[in-house]
């Protein structure tokens, strides 16, 4: 078995510290660029939604470089993302990858507890460690994803008060790349912590006052950097501080959480008003992080949608109402493989202004603390 994973921001970090505890064989794939998005898009039907693509020109990356088995997520709907592993497989079956393995984690009600078990028992039977180690070897990948996130989150949000400009995008950059070179779950975890202290040591001024913008949207779209053209970074290229709720470790967090209803209590909570039912995807969580958004201080929302993509169409509709009951402005930004970068970075410099002029003018935010 030789395994490969979709490269989806700091899942691919866990995915790989996941393979190295297991001692399983793993292609890493390459950092999403130009052409995974070409071959991608070359396979997949032409009006599916922009992860669909991205995700087939992992998977064939992966195939060419030796992987055969392909270990990813899926759901049973409501949206598109219910038909992307039968699809997926279908496609590369037809294009001349008959003996791929497909292993999708999905703990839908659907699917069940023990097919689950069945599913990920596949891997767990591939890897010539014990039960013990195998256990520790999850445990591995979820801190790693959780300390990416938690490094990430910490750069977009002190980018606005750093006060040397560019320190925490230098730091964010140095250990992504650092973090390629790990050949050990130990090895990246030490890495992590060490860069969270680094992290933790920026000097920043309290008194600036910079603009916050909550991204939300669709989940594989604000957590992919190329697929967003990199937003967070250019946020803090301009010295705006960002958060961002969704993430792969919230995303596990949220899963486990669900069988027992306690899974994000909050966003819940905020969107009950504008969207009580779930309209797949995370358009529901999209509604709520808007209205959070309001209440943790912040300045304004970009919201982040793949053309085409049906939850988040629904979400876009209900943004302009809780932006005229909250006063709470939002923008959205549709992305997908034909688009231009010019007239993107306008709309979002454009909104930027927009809420620094009604910052100027009096409707503060408050910080939401560091
Ligand atoms: S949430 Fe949107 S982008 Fe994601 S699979 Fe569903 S329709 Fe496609």
């Amino acid at each position: 078995m030789v395994v490969t994973f979709p490269n989806i921001g700091n899942i691919a970090p866990a995915a790989r510290a996941l393979c190295q505890g297991l001692q399983i064989p793993y292609v890493m794939p390459a950092k999403n660029n130009k052409r995974t998005l070409q071959i991608g898009a070359e396979y997949s039907p032409e009006e599916i939604c922009l992860p669909f693509k991205m995700m087939m020109g992992n998977f064939i990356e992966g195939i060419e470089k030796g992987a055969d088995t392909i270990l990813t997520t899926g759901s049973c709907g409501p949206c598109r993302f219910g038909e992307y592993c039968e699809l997926q497989m279908k496609i590369l079956r037809k294009i001349g990858y008959e003996d791929i393995d497909f292993v999708v984690a999905d703990l839908s009600s659907e699917v069940g507890m023990e097919e689950f078990k069945c599913r990920v028992g596949k891997v767990g039977a591939a890897s010539p460690v014990s039960r013990t180690a195998q256990f520790k070897a999850i445990r591995d990948a979820y801190r790693t994803v959780e300390l990416c996130d938690k490094i990430d989150a910490r750069a977009y949000y002190l980018a606005g008060y750093e006060q040397t400009p560019g320190e925490c995008k230098r730091i964010l950059h140095e250990y992504k790349d650092r973090l390629l070179e790990c050949e050990t779950p130990e090895e990246t975890l030490k890495l992590l912590n060490d860069y969270k202290r680094k992290m933790s040591r920026v000097k920043i001024s309290r008194d600036k006052d910079p603009i916050k913008i909550s991204i939300i949207g669709e989940i594989f779209t604000v957590i992919d950097p190329y697929s967003n053209l990199y937003i967070e970074e250019k946020l803090m290229d301009y010295g705006v501080s960002s958060i961002r709720k969704l993430t792969p470790s919230w995303w596990v967090k949220d899963l486990m959480l669900k069988p027992f209803k306690l899974n994000s209590l909050d966003i819940k909570r905020a969107s009950r008003k504008y969207l009580p039912y779930s309209v797949g995807g995370h358009g529901k969580e999209c509604v709520g992080e808007a209205v959070l958004g309001k209440e943790q201080g912040m300045d304004g929302a970009i919201q982040i949608l793949p053309l085409g993509c049906m939850p988040e169409v629904i979400a876009k509709s209900i943004l302009p109402t809780i932006q005229m009951d909250k006063d709470f402005p939002t923008m959205t930004l549709i992305v997908d493989e034909i688009m231009g970068e010019a007239g993107y970075v306008t709309r979002i410099e454009a909104f930027i202004d927009m809420l620094e002029s009604r910052k100027r003018r009096g409707s503060m935010g408050r910080t939401v603390g560091f």
